[in-house]
């Protein structure tokens, strides 16, 4: 008999050996227990979560003649060892993905009105159901829309957005999620012991990452490892090549974190391994670019990170602070390409970005420089000295005579205050809610000064770096924190 891959040979016959999916499982259990299974059904989620697996089971508890508990299909009758089997003619699977799918589905429709031949009911289990044509599409609706009572549709799908919306609302809806990684290596652990086959824990839990939540891929990884008799976490990092990743992961790690002690022992660590640090440095670089992508965009990452806690640790990090170490990163790699000394240069280049500062954004210190000009409100500039009455002067008035006002005016940039009229410029009005007040700010104001009020309402512009340089509480900061701008991140409205 030729060798059966794990997946096969593992494959959940019953509800309870389904692993994970308790909700899916759940619900479609009290759906049979009371009779009340929906004729169509979507299983949606990503490859190898146990879609089709759970189709063949429900397609199992309608059609056996044993069934445990009212749910649990015996696995013993003639109908179950068939659908098991993948020979009974009541079950039809259906792989949309095929050429042959449309074909199907025509021959599905046209033999919707004949009884089973063999079962209480016909189950079309269709794969891959966002593959289907327009065509197949429609023609499928009809039926969905009214199936014959003997019929069930179970469409599975990864993409479940590119099934047309009229086919998603005739369908209860089954969420397959990704396995969590400790039920995953679980699940690994308890095959080895079942093959016999003896592997540390370890490696048992490099496959289980890489797998990201798909069983089957676990599975499929674990036949490999098998194959090759690896039984240390070193002997699996060899044998998938997963060397470098892990390598690369490591250093990211070290270089966002910082951490100068551990940048120098890598460096010595992949000097003695031999590794081409030129192509290593490459690759390293290419993995920021890809770090930048996903912090600028939050998309799904095509990366596979091997550490998971890398990727959460990214949301830690600025924006900024990311995109430095891939310019440092960027320009040493031009230097070690051409230098006589790459292991120095490549130690250098770490050590470099350990050194930068942890960069503190803007909006920190602007907070912290507002606070320190509440306390000395003269800090910021002059102009309204000259006046009797200042603006902070007013905004303590409005705070015991109208909070919600005060709490809008204190937003607005201090006005200039001249000898016969008031300058208010605003750079936007970002609400309905300022707008609605303004005219009563404005109001208060010409009646406290005494004097009238002109707003301006302007675009809002970008500060330049020079600019904000030549801010006196800027220029006074960087000074007494012997500091320097690295860069600038507008406030967020
Ligand atoms: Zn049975």
């Amino acid at each position: 008999m030729s060798y059966l891959v794990l997946a096969r040979r593992y494959r959940p016959l019953t509800f309870k050996e389904v692993v994970g999916q308790t909700h899916v499982v759940k619900t479609l259990i009290n759906a049979l227990k009371q009779g009340k299974l929906s004729h169509a059904l979507l299983f949606s989620g990503i490859k190898g979560t146990g879609k089709t697996t759970v189709a063949r089971i429900v397609a199992k508890a309608l059609n056996c003649e044993n069934l445990i508990d009212g749910y649990e299909p015996c696995n013993e009758c003639q109908h179950c060892k068939e659908i098991n089997k993948g020979i009974y003619v009541d079950v039809i699977e259906i792989d949309a993905a095929s050429n042959r799918g449309i074909d199907q589905i025509r021959e599905l429709i046209d033999n919707l009105k004949f009884a089973p031949a063999k079962g209480k009911a016909k189950v079309y289990i269709i794969d891959e159901a966002h593959m289907l044509t327009k065509e197949a599409s429609n023609a499928l609706l009809k039926s969905l829309e009214e199936p014959p009572p003997h019929v069930y549709f179970i469409l599975a799908t990864t993409e479940p957005n590119r099934l047309l919306p009229t086919i998603l609302s005739r369908c209860q809806r089954y969420d397959f999620r990704r396995l969590d990684l400790p039920l995953i290596i679980k699940h690994l652990k308890s095959i080895c012991e079942k093959e016999n086959y003896e592997i540390e824990d370890k490696a048992l839990e490099l496959i289980a990452k890489e797998a990201q939540g798909s069983l089957r891929d676990a599975l499929s990884l674990l036949d490999q490892a098998m194959a090759y008799g690896t039984k240390s976490k070193e002997d699996v990092i060899n044998a998938f090549g997963w060397h470098e990743a892990i390598l690369i992961e490591e250093i990211a790690r070290i270089l966002l974190e910082k951490d100068l002690k551990g940048a120098l022992e890598f460096s010595k660590k992949i000097y003695e391994q031999g590794i081409d640090l030129i192509y290593f440095m490459e690759k390293l670089t290419e993995f920021f670019r890809e770090l930048i992508a996903i912090k600028a965009f939050s998309k799904e990452s095509q990366v596979s990170f091997q550490d998971i806690t890398l990727k959460e640790l990214l949301f830690e990090y600025e924006f900024e602070e990311i995109l430095l170490i891939f310019q440092s990163l960027l320009k040493d790699l031009e230097i070690i390409r051409k230098s006589n000394y790459p292991q120095l240069q490549f130690e250098l280049s770490l050590v470099k970005i350990c050194e930068y500062q942890k960069l503190v954004p803007l909006k920190d210190i602007i907070e912290k420089l507002e606070q320190i000009s509440h306390i000395n409100s003269s800090f910021i500039g002059g102009t309204h000295l000259e006046a009797p009455k200042s603006w902070q002067d007013f905004l303590n008035f409005l705070h015991k005579e109208a909070p919600v006002l005060h709490t809008i005016a204190s937003s607005f940039p201090e006005p200039e205050i001249k000898s016969n009229e008031i300058y208010l410029n605003l750079t936007h009005i970002d609400n309905t809610k300022i707008s609605l007040y303004l005219q009563e700010i404005k109001e208060r104001i010409e009646d406290y000064f005494k004097k009238p009020v002109k707003i301006e309402i302007k675009e809002k512009k970008k500060i330049t770096l020079d600019e904000v340089k030549e801010r006196p509480e800027v220029k006074a900061i960087l000074k007494s924190f012997s500091a320097k701008i690295s860069y600038i991140q507008p406030i967020k409205e």
